[in-house]
C-alpha cells in the first residue's frame, strides 16, 4: 500500500439500491454471473458482472511478508446470489492477481477474494447493462541488483486502435446491408498500415475479426499493453437522416442530448431490454483519468481537424460537428489518452454511401493517420520521433 495508508479501506456503496427491509426470496437475489480477469506483472483488470445491482463493501488487507501471505482483496455482494457461471477458486497464474475465489459467504451475501502479489494501489468502477463492478490494480516489481540503464534506447510508441462492436453487436447499419463493425474494422487496419509503415510506433488492435469484445476488455488490453495511447473508431447513425458529418470525442459527461442518445448506442444500452437504467450517470474513473484529459482533448482536436481535411478532398460537404465531451463506457478507465471517432453518418444517403467506398476510407485513415502523428510529435508525449 502506497503510504501509510488505514489497513481496511472501505471503498462505498455501489449503484443506488435502497434496501426496502422487505424480505426476498432467494430467488429474486441479483446473481453475481461472470467474472473476467486480466492480469500482467504489474496490472490486474477484474470485472464482476451482476444480474441486477447491488451494493457491495470492498476491503483491502495489505500483504503480510512475515506469514508469507499475498496482499487481497474482498469484495461482498449483498444481498446476492452466486451465479451458475463463476467457479469457486481458480489460479490465476504468476502475473499480479494470483487467484480469485468466489463463495456464498453466506444466504445472502457473495464474497469474491482477490491475492494479489503486490498491492500499490487499486480503484473501482461501474457499468451498466449488464451491471458490472470493475477493479483495477497496480503494482510494481520491486527489482533487486543492478538497475536498467538510462541510456537505453527510447521504447516505441504503442498504439491500440479500437475497431468498434463485432461478433453479435452490428452497430449502426448502413446502406446496402452494410454494418458498422466491419467498415470500422477495414478502416482501422488501413489505419494500423499507415501508422506501423510511417512511424516508429508499434500497432496493436483490441479485435481483428468479427468477435465480440465487451468494451471493458477493451480498455484492460490497452492497459495491459501499456498503449500509449488509445483511439476507438466508429460510425455515426441518427434518426434524422439529414444528420451528416464527422465528430470525435473525449471522456466526460455531459447535458447534450444528442451525444447522450450517441453513447446509449455505443454503450450497448439500447440493445437491452432492462430500461431501468438510471441514465447515464456513471462514476468516472476519475482517479486515473484527470492526468490524461488535456492530452486527449488535445488528441481529439488533431484527428478532427485532420479528418475534415482529407475528407473534404473527397466529400467537399463534409460537415465539422467538432470536437466534444461524452459519457462512452469504452473510454472509462482507460490509463493513457484516450479518444473515440464517429467518422460518419451511415444513416446520411450520401455520406453513407461515401464511407463504403476505399477512397473515402482512405481519405479518412490518412486523416486518422496525421491527427496521431501531429499528436505525437507536438504533444507533451512527444519523446523521439
Ligand atoms: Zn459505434
Amino acid at each position: 500500500m502506497r503510504g501509510r495508508r488505514q489497513l481496511l479501506t472501505v471503498v462505498g456503496i455501489w449503484g443506488v439500491v435502497v434496501l426496502s427491509g422487505i424480505a426476498h426470496a432467494a430467488s429474486d437475489y441479483p446473481r453475481v454471473e461472470r467474472i473476467f480477469h486480466t492480469s500482467t506483472a504489474d496490472y490486474a483488470r477484474v470485472v464482476i458482472a451482476l444480474s441486477r445491482t447491488t451494493p457491495h463493501q470492498l476491503v483491502a488487507i495489505p500483504a503480510d511478508p512475515r506469514q508469507h501471505r499475498p496482499a487481497r482483496i474482498v469484495i461482498d455482494f449483498s444481498p446476492a446470489r452466486q451465479g451458475a457461471q463463476p467457479p469457486v477458486a481458480r489460479p490465476v497464474g504468476n502475473g499480479l492477481l494470483t487467484q480469485i475465489r468466489v463463495s456464498q459467504f453466506s444466504p445472502t451475501t457473495v464474497r469474491v477474494a482477490l491475492d494479489i502479489e503486490r498491492l500499490d494501489d487499486y480503484h473501482t468502477f461501474s457499468l451498466s447493462s449488464p451491471p458490472r463492478l470493475i477493479l483495477d490494480v497496480r503494482g510494481q516489481e520491486r527489482r533487486e541488483g543492478p538497475q536498467p540503464s538510462l541510456s537505453a534506447p527510447a521504447q516505441r510508441y504503442r498504439i491500440m486502435l479500437d475497431p468498434g462492436h463485432g461478433g453479435h453487436d452490428p452497430g449502426a447499419r448502413g446502406p446496402n446491408g452494410t454494418y458498422e463493425k466491419d467498415i470500422v474494422l477495414a478502416l482501422s487496419r488501413r489505419l494500423g498500415r499507415k501508422l506501423a509503415s510511417r512511424l516508429p510506433v508499434e500497432v496493436l488492435f483490441t479485435r481483428t475479426a468479427d468477435v465480440f469484445v465487451p468494451l471493458e476488455e477493451r480498455t484492460a488490453r490497452a492497459n495491459a499493453a501499456k498503449a500509449d495511447l488509445f483511439l476507438s473508431i466508429h460510425a455515426n447513425a441518427s434518426p434524422n437522416p439529414a444528420m451528416q458529418g464527422i465528430e470525435t470525442y473525449y471522456l466526460n459527461n455531459t447535458n447534450d442530448r444528442a451525444t447522450i442518445r450517441l453513447a446509449a448506442m455505443e454503450n450497448g444500452l439500447l440493445q437491452r431490454p432492462d430500461r431501468r437504467e438510471p441514465g447515464l450517470s456513471y462514476i468516472l474513473s476519475d482517479l486515473i483519468q484527470k492526468g490524461k484529459e488535456e492530452e486527449s482533448i488535445a488528441l481529439a482536436h488533431h484527428l478532427q481537424e485532420a479528418m475534415v481535411l482529407r475528407a473534404k478532398g473527397h466529400y467537399p460537404a463534409v460537415r465539422n460537428l467538432g470536437v466534444k465531451k461524452g459519457p462512452f463506457y469504452v473510454l472509462v478507465g482507460a490509463h493513457m489518452p484516450c479518444v473515440l471517432v464517429e467518422v460518419a453518418f451511415l444513416s446520411h444517403r450520401v455520406e453513407g454511401q461515401h464511407l463504403l467506398s476505399p477512397e473515402y476510407q482512405e481519405a479518412l485513415a490518412e486523416g486518422l493517420f496525421l491527427g496521431i502523428a501531429r499528436f505525437l510529435r507536438t504533444g507533451p508525449m512527444a519523446k523521439s520521433l
